[in-house]
C-alpha cells in the first residue's frame, strides 16, 4: 500500500503480509502520536489480545519529530527522535499482539492543515482495505490541537468512505483530558481491567515519553482506576479500571450532522445537570 509521505510504512509483529495483516483487522486505533493509542485505546488491544477471530491494528499519523526530550535522549536530533519513538511504538505493537501498525510520518503542521488533503486520502485508504468494527481516535473536547486535527481528519475520511467501508462504532477516547466531565448517560464505558500488566507494559516501553520525568505509565493507570471507583457513588465498583469514550458515531453516519453543535450538545447537557442539582438543593 502506498501512502502519501516517504517515510510511512506498515509494521506487522508476526510477520503476516501487510495486506493480510490489514485485511483482518476488526479493532482500528487513529492517533496523533506514538503512545497515543496505549493511553487511549486499550480497550481495542484487550478486546483482540490473544484471540484469532478479532485483530487490532494502530494508525500514527504524526513522525514524532516535535517530542519533549529530556535525561538519555536530551541531545536527540529531531531524525534521531522520530527513530526512537518509531521504535517504541513498534514495541506496544509487539507486546499488544497488534495486527499492524501504519507509521503515515506526517509533520504536526501538515495535520493542523484542514485544507491539506493527504491525510485523509491515506486514512481512507487503511480503512477502505480493512473494514474495521470499531474505531477508537481522540476525543473533540481534548485539549491537544494536533489530538483534534486527527480526529477531525478521520472523521471527513470516514464521510467521504461508501457507508459499507464505514465502522458500526467510533469512539474518542481519553489522552489530554480525561471525560469524567461527560453526563454518565453519555459516557461510553469501557471495562479494561483484564492483564493490568499488559496495560502498564504497553506504556512502560515509550521510555523516551517517561524518562523526562512525565510519568504516563502510572498517570494513565491511576485515570483508569479513578474512572472505576468515581464512577457510582453508591455501589461498590463494578470494575478496577475504566476508560471513558465519547461516541462519535453519530458524526460518521450523518454527513450532515455539525460536528461542533454535536460536541457543544453533550456541554450543554453537563451544564443542565449541574445547574439543575443546585437549583434542586437550594
Ligand atoms: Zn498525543
Amino acid at each position: 500500500m502506498q501512502f502519501h509521505n516517504r517515510g510511512a510504512g506498515i509494521y506487522v509483529p508476526d510477520g503476516t503480509a501487510a495486506d493480510a495483516a490489514l485485511a483482518r483487522t476488526t479493532h482500528l486505533a487513529v492517533a496523533a502520536h506514538q503512545d497515543d493509542i496505549e493511553i487511549m485505546a486499550y480497550h481495542g488491544i484487550l478486546e483482540c489480545f490473544g484471540r484469532d477471530d478479532k485483530h487490532f491494528t494502530g494508525v500514527t499519523v504524526t513522525n514524532g519529530a516535535g517530542s519533549p526530550r529530556d535525561g538519555l535522549y536530551a541531545h536527540y536530533t529531531d531524525d534521531q527522535m522520530q527513530m526512537v519513538r518509531r521504535l517504541e511504538q513498534k514495541k506496544a505493537a509487539f507486546v499488544g499482539e497488534f495486527s499492524a501498525h501504519v507509521f503515515l510520518d506526517y509533520s504536526s503542521a501538515a495535520v493542523k492543515d484542514a485544507d491539506g488533503p493527504h491525510v485523509v486520502e491515506d486514512l481512507k485508504k487503511i480503512i477502505a482495505a480493512m473494514k474495521p468494527q470499531v474505531i477508537y481516535t481522540h476525543n473533540l473536547a481534548d485539549k491537544h490541537d494536533t489530538h483534534v486535527a486527527v480526529a477531525l481528519r478521520l472523521i471527513r475520511a470516514l464521510r467521504e468512505l461508501p457507508r459499507d467501508s464505514r465502522p458500526a462504532h467510533v469512539y474518542g477516547c481519553e489522552v489530554w483530558r480525561g471525560l469524567d466531565w461527560l453526563n454518565d448517560d453519555d459516557k461510553v464505558v469501557f471495562n479494561v481491567e483484564a492483564h493490568e500488566n499488559i496495560a502498564m507494559s504497553l506504556v512502560g516501553v515509550f521510555d523516551s515519553q517517561i524518562a523526562g520525568g512525565k510519568r504516563y505509565d502510572l498517570a494513565t493507570m491511576g485515570r483508569r482506576r479513578a474512572n472505576a471507583t468515581y464512577f457510582a457513588s453508591h455501589s461498590v465498583d463494578q470494575s478496577q479500571a475504566q476508560i471513558y469514550g465519547l461516541d462519535l458515531t453519530p458524526l460518521v453516519q450523518d454527513e450532515k450532522l455539525d460536528i461542533g453543535g454535536y460536541v457543544q450538545g453533550f456541554i450543554d447537557r453537563f451544564r443542565e445537570e449541574i445547574s439543575g442539582r443546585i437549583a434542586e438543593l437550594s
